[in-house]
This record gives structure tokens, sequence and C-alpha cells, in this order.
């Protein structure tokens, strides 16, 4: 059966923070943190934001680490960067779609 809904995420910002050290290979300016956005699709159209999560890699030895495994130093910037990181208009572009075609429905009978 093909894939009708489900969940998708996309990267929306990411930095290399300078002061971080790498808990794995002790390199400085080598953690890349990354903020994803979650949202639900219907029919591969986006509908509603799933909220964020995030994630940080090591460009020196690849080391990774989820949200809830990341060192305090690293979700500190994680939050940092998740405060400017704006959830993209396009997760909502299927129910924009919906409420749109609501309005000119109600529309369509006065005019
Ligand atoms: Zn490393």
């Amino acid at each position: 059966m093909i894939n009708l809904f489900g969940k998708k995420s996309s990267e929306l910002k990411q930095e290399i923070h300078k002061e971080i050290i790498c808990p794995n290979c002790l390199s400085k300016n080598t953690t890349k943190i990354s903020v994803l956005g979650v949202y639900k699709h219907l029919f591969h159209i986006p509908f509603v934001s799933g909220g964020k999560y995030g994630a940080s890699v090591c460009t020196n030895c690849n080391h990774t680490f989820e949200l809830h495994a990341m060192p305090m130093t690293i979700k500190l910037a994680y939050f940092e960067l998740k405060e400017t990181a704006k959830t993209p208009i396009w997760f909502y572009i299927g129910l924009i779609g919906v409420k749109v075609l609501v309005l000119v429905k109600i529309f369509s009978r006065y005019f």
C-alpha cells in the first residue's frame, strides 16, 4: 500500500558551533548542530507541524548525538539555535489550501 499520510522531517537550520569541543575526538569547532522540523503530511502535502527536534554531528569524527543524549553544552547551543529557527509556512500549506477552498465556497454563495 502507498503511504498516504505520515510524518516527515526537514532541516530548518544548522550551525557549526565554534566553542564546542567534541566529547569523542576532542576537536574544537567541528560540532554541527541541526534543528529539524517535523511535519505531518497527507498525500505528501504538509498539513500540520509536528514540532522540532535536534541532532548534532561532529564533522571530524562523525560522532552523532540525538537531542536526549546531547551533553549539556551542545544542548544549550541547540536551544539557542532553535529559538532562531522558524517553522516554515509550507508546513501548513495543506491546511491553508483547505481554508482557502472553504472561504471560496462561502463567498461564492454571495457573489
Ligand atoms: Zn568528534
